[in-house]
């Protein structure tokens, strides 16, 4: 028999639509990518290279549990130079990507029926790692003409004795919002547990810059990671920096479930943080041309764009003109235009009516991609 709570876990709606693209190329049918999440470059030489020689080297150990001190202190000296705050080595945790890290602060702070406030909608494995952790979803409705941030009201309203935490997320994903300064202060006024602020697409901002919840909160979990800033989806690397007084139950929960992250990632991990600016700089370049194109080119299609999306690389566009059901529309989409994209209803029921369209793919393939989106809906 399958476990309650593992029957709950849900499953993501945008691998149906990739299911859906695979079936159809494998019927040599030519599909345009815009529902992946994923970074379309290959990942810099740099790091590559540091990854390679470190395997010459024989770096193929377990490390400390808690993860190589050296790539634990460039993130403390990453902290400070991008945010000016002061982190220390015993505070962070490397793991196989952000999900475990966020998976591994979700045991560290939840009791069995404690709270998590979460938006509607949001990324959808939030959900899954409050189950698994034995914790409570508490949904707060957010709405399109606020960039789908939170209303400090509606946060006090959900409040409970048993609120443990409130997670965030910016930049966004599925939105591209970037929460403002005066954002990110308003939730951190929450901080009466903790915060847990997912900060995987900073860096990936083309307007002002991204602030991190550590600057306005130390009661705080960050939740960071390497796969979309460097292009390293598949080599799985990512952290959590915590409160200090967390650092030995994170420890003993990293040394029981994956003993530790993979030694010569790791120190590709700290090439990545100390010499690969420059090629991010560029992959920042190349996102926000593609950005400035799809906003235009959805516009002018009569998509509505409630709030401009500044950061990651997805567009969360207003569809209600064209259907009602996002799910039902992004098949229709994938089938007859052959352009695959994500329902909105995937992130929460705050988001049905719309579609999520990512720009990490190719100008080119993007263009191809909106041209067939507008052929579609002039029929
Ligand atoms: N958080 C958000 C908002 C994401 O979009 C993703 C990846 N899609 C993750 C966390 C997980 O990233 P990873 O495990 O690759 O570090």
């Amino acid at each position: 028999m399958i476990s309650k709570r593992a029957s709950k876990f849900t499953s993501f709606i945008v691998m149906d639509i990739m299911a859906k693209t695979e079936e159809l190329e494998r019927k040599g049918e030519h599909v345009v990518h815009l529902e992946v999440g994923e970074p379309d470059f290959p990942t810099p030489k740099v790091i590559t290279k540091t990854a390679i020689q470190a395997l010459h080297d024989n770096k193929i150990r377990y490390t400390h549990a808690l993860g190589l001190l050296e790539l634990r202190q460039a993130i403390c000296d990453f902290y400070l130079k991008e945010y000016g705050v002061n982190i220390t080595p015993d505070q962070i945790l490397v793991s196989t990507g952000t999900s475990p890290a966020l998976l591994f602060a979700m045991l560290a702070i939840l009791d069995q029926g404690d709270e998590v406030i979460i938006s509607n909608p949001r990324y959808p494995c939030y959900q899954n790692f409050i189950l698994a952790a034995g914790g409570k979803i508490k949904e707060v409705q957010t709405y399109p003409e606020d960039g789908f941030q939170y209303r400090p009201k509606d946060i006090k309203k959900n409040l409970s004795a048993r609120t443990k935490t409130i997670l965030i997320n910016s930049p966004s994903n599925p939105t591209g919002i970037v929460m403002s300064k005066e954002q990110l202060q308003n939730v951190a006024q929450f901080d009466k547990q903790y915060i847990i602020s997912d900060e995987i697409y900073h860096g990936l901002v083309y307007k002002d810059r991204a602030h991190s919840i550590l600057e306005f909160t130390d009661k705080a979990f960050v939740i960071n990671g390497f796969s979309k800033l460097y292009a390293m989806t598949g080599w799985r690397l990512g952290y959590c920096i915590f409160p200090k007084q967390f650092s030995q139950v994170m420890q003993r929960i990293h040394q029981n479930f994956m003993i530790s992250a993979n030694g010569f990632i790791q120190w590709a991990g700290i090439a990545a943080l100390t010499k690969a600016q420059k090629d991010v700089d560029k992959m920042v370049k190349i996102y926000d041309k593609r950005r400035q194109y799809m906003l235009a080119r959805l516009k002018d299609m009569g998509f509505v764009i409630h709030v401009e999306p500044t950061g990651a690389f997805y567009v969360f566009a207003d569809a209600r003109r064209f259907c009602k059901d996002s799910y039902k529309e992004a098949f229709s989409i994938t089938e007859k235009a052959k352009v695959g994209v994500s329902p909105g209803i995937d992130f929460g029921s705050g988001g049905e009516g719309f579609l999520r369209f990512s720009y990490a793919n190719s100008l080119e393939n993007i263009k191809e991609g909106l041209n067939r989106l507008e052929r579609y809906l002039n029929k």
